[in-house]
């Protein structure tokens, strides 16, 4: 939910000592590394932490604890020693956070009570009818702050709208291919506004820089709900490839990899199947556009130089395919034999 432009200041003041203890935890963890070669754990960052609040900081004490977690859960994710340092000011500042846990949050009012402040927001949810629990505020290119927090919401399970088991395949040409015979193509989000971010950058106009941004932000995620929805309305299974995006996006193709947003639709995929009782597994997709799915021979086209293959035909049972149609049957394969796991195993216990 958007949070009214007054309170913009006071969050900014409070993003810049969440940075302050975000270096602080980065600065600890290098030396404790350098001289114990050991990671230092979120716990023990805390003890350090804790007397934070009360020497002059005017953070919520569970606002320093999540910042140490968020720290360290960052550093294994990204196994690295050091982490990049949040910045409060000039061009390169990281966008405004301050992250809170389950109780810091209170709502009165239609406004919410944070760290002894009242704020203000355009309550587009309801938030009156939720349990709050934890969550952040995050401030947008254009400089507007957010409020995010997760909610307790009872779920409904009722059988899934749909009826059928479809695989997908991720891919840069086509956003995604389904074995159904789906092929949406990628929207190029960020090429097609590339000239005017370009002018907008050299005549110096950091505003329409950042409209610019936001505007990308919001085009990507219409699409990718647009098509999670869909998706999840039509299927009873819904089977993903496992495509990695970091070990793609050092290659020439990067910049299509970052903009085509796989993991965020994985992720909506999820949760929208999650509350939707649909079955939901992301698969191994290895070999996925060479073996032939009718006849399952390892005869399609191999390597980098496959890449650019479209169509091809398996040398063994003579079926045409299309590369990504076909990598999507393979994936439906993979997640049929998982889902008869799912459902064979607890069945085989009743009736042991
Ligand atoms: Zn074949």
């Amino acid at each position: 939910m958007r949070v009214k432009d007054k309170h913009a200041s006071w969050l900014s003041a409070q993003a810049r000592e969440v940075n302050f203890v975000w270096n602080f935890c980065n600065e600890l963890s290098v030396r404790v590394f350098e001289r114990e070669r050991r990671f230092i754990g979120a716990y023990e960052l805390q003890k350090f932490t804790d007397g934070a609040t009360k020497e002059g900081l005017g953070l919520h004490s569970h606002t320093v604890q999540e910042v140490g977690q968020e720290y360290c859960r960052r550093r294994s994710q990204f196994h690295k020693v050091k982490l990049r340092w949040r910045v409060s000011g000039g061009a390169r500042r990281s966008l405004g956070w301050v992250p809170f846990k389950t109780g810091a949050l209170k709502y009165a009012n239609g406004q919410v009570r944070f760290n002894g402040q009242t704020l203000s927001l355009w309550d587009s949810y309801g938030l009156s009818r939720y349990d709050l629990r934890a969550g952040n505020f995050s401030e947008d290119a254009r400089g507007r702050w957010y409020l995010n927090v997760t909610v307790r919401v009872p779920v409904q399970l009722g059988p899934p709208a749909g009826q059928a088991e479809v695989g997908i395949d991720l891919g840069l040409k086509d956003f995604f291919a389904t074995s159904d015979g789906q092929q949406v193509e990628a929207p190029q989000f960020y090429r097609d506004l590339e000239p005017k971010l370009a002018a907008a950058q050299r005549a110096g106009k950091k505003q329409r820089v950042r409209a610019l941004h936001a505007r990308i932000a919001n085009r990507r995620k219409d699409f990718l709900h647009k098509y999670s929805t869909a998706l999840v309305r039509k299927y009873r299974a819904i089977f993903v490839g496992n495509v990695n995006a970091s070990s793609l996006a050092q290659t020439r193709a990067a910049k299509s990899v970052l903009d085509a947003g796989w993991s965020t639709f994985r992720t909506m995929l999820q949760y929208k199947c999650d509350s939707a009782g649909v079955w939901f597994k992301e698969v191994d997709e290895a070999y996925s556009t060479q073996d032939c799915h009718v006849c399952g021979s390892r005869s399609g086209p191999k390597g980098l130089a496959g890449l650019s293959v479209r169509r091809w035909q398996c040398l063994h049972c003579r079926a045409e395919h299309d590369r990504d149609i076909n990598a999507a049957h393979n994936i439906r394969a993979r997640g049929m034999a998982w889902l008869e796991e799912q459902i064979a195993a607890p069945l085989a216990r009743r009736l042991a």
